[in-house]
């Protein structure tokens, strides 16, 4: 395969961690970098030109996800979606002073429910076994009349793992508890209808479906009780003040109005390359695994580990062939710590440092899958013959 000389990225399958802005997107943010520059909260025509394109944005995102438009704030991405979501229900419920999360949650919720145990809050961490599930019992009996919110999220980052929040939202409402759901990963990537649901706040973010990074937003349903944590103007129904990043919401979008048309490929085409990627490593690599529930799994995710190799090694020499993925050992991520979402599956040492996940999108080709197919054997090959515990007694 030829490399191109100027992309650094040359087999992206990385998508988990960012995607690539669609040509589309970036199209149709352009003007709003030159012509139109209005305040979209001024009276005058410059300003109101750009408020009527934030709005079919917003409705554009609330038919991705089957909601009312005025159901959506916009925000700076995941991170502030999540913080948002469970600060702003502890604070507009503070005689309830219970939280339930799981232990493989993003940091943007695992820091936050973190951050209010240290201010006194009980927080219950939900287990999960091998396959990256939860036990519905334990959950059941985890929900309790002082509990302020329960946030799990819709699909895992590393693993791809899917837990059923439908059925957790209902079982947490009949109990009249606000449920949160990280869909960061979830969205654009399989179908979303929240009207279907009890789901009671929703985080999600522009980069990861396509759009730009540092937009995202969180949906509330109506009826939710939700205190502001940023005070200051009157935008986005006063929940989240500051002048709209006018922008980034346009290519958020056009990104929720291109998912929605590319959501059949994501799980047709897109997942029989991931597919094709797994089954010809499994087969080609001895002592390697697939990490998390091989079925309830976003259609472009695979977490694979190779026993006995470092994740480390394994991504330097890929880069050597500009192929981009990540590794849920340690360092790559900027954590010191070996993945906190691995470990809580009970998945050996052995294994989580030899873990990469592969996380594609509609822009990859079979070339390209291929191509990982013929290197990566010989990559894993070479590390082993220089390990100390290979093979293995
Ligand atoms: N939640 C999940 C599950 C994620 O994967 C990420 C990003 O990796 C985030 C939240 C944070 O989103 P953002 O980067 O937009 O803050």
């Amino acid at each position: 395969m030829e490399r191109p000389p100027l992309e650094p990225c040359f087999v992206y399958l990385d998508n988990n961690a960012t995607t690539k802005i669609h040509p589309e997107v970036f199209e149709a943010m352009i003007p709003h970098f030159t012509l139109l520059y209005g305040n979209p909260s001024s009276m005058h025509t410059c300003g109101g030109v750009v408020a009527k394109q934030i709005a079919g944005a917003r409705e554009s995102l609330a038919t991705l996800i089957g909601s009312d438009p005025d159901e959506i704030i916009f925000t700076s991405g995941g991170t502030e979606s999540d913080n948002m979501a469970i600060r702003g229900v502890i604070e507009a419920n503070p005689a309830k002073r219970h939280i339930v999360t799981t232990r493989v949650e993003h940091p943007g919720v695992l820091a936050t429910a973190k951050w209010l145990q240290s201010k006194g809050y009980e927080v219950t961490f939900l287990e999960v076994d091998r396959d990256g599930s939860l036990d519905w019992d334990v959950y059941r009996r985890a929900l309790r009349s002082d509990t302020a919110i329960v946030s799990i999220m819709w699909a895992n980052n590393e693993t791809g793992v899917i837990f059923p929040v439908a059925e957790l939202a209902r079982i947490a409402w009949e109990k009249g508890i606000p449920f949160h759901t990280d869909a960061v990963q979830a969205v654009g990537k399989i179908p979303i209808d929240l009207r279907a649901t009890k789901i009671s706040l929703l985080s999600l973010s522009g980069h990861k479906l396509h759009g730009p990074k540092g937009i995202g937003a969180l949906y509330v349903r109506k009826g939710t009780r939700l205190s502001p944590i940023l005070f200051g103007g009157h935008q986005e129904q006063g929940r989240r003040p500051g002048t709209e990043n006018t922008a980034s919401i346009i290519g958020l979008g056009k990104a929720a109005a291109l998912a929605q048309r590319n959501i059949a490929e994501e799980n047709g085409r897109v997942k029989a390359l991931r597919d094709k990627l797994e089954n010809s490593l499994l087969a080609a690599i001895p002592r390697s695994q697939i990490n998390g529930d091989r079925i309830n799994r976003l259609p472009n995710t695979t977490n694979i580990s190779f026993e006995f190799v470092e994740g480390e090694a394994i991504l330097l020499r890929m880069n050597e062939l500009r192929i981009a993925a990540s590794s849920g050992s340690a360092c790559t991520s900027g954590s010191l710590e070996p993945s906190h979402v691995l470990r809580a599956m009970g998945i050996p040492f052995t294994m989580i440092h030899g873990s990469i996940r592969f996380s594609l999108s509609i822009f990859n080709t079979e070339e390209e899958i291929d191509y990982v197919i013929e290197k990566l054997p010989r990559i894993i090959a070479d590390l082993r013959r220089i390990s100390p515990y290979w093979p293995p007694r």
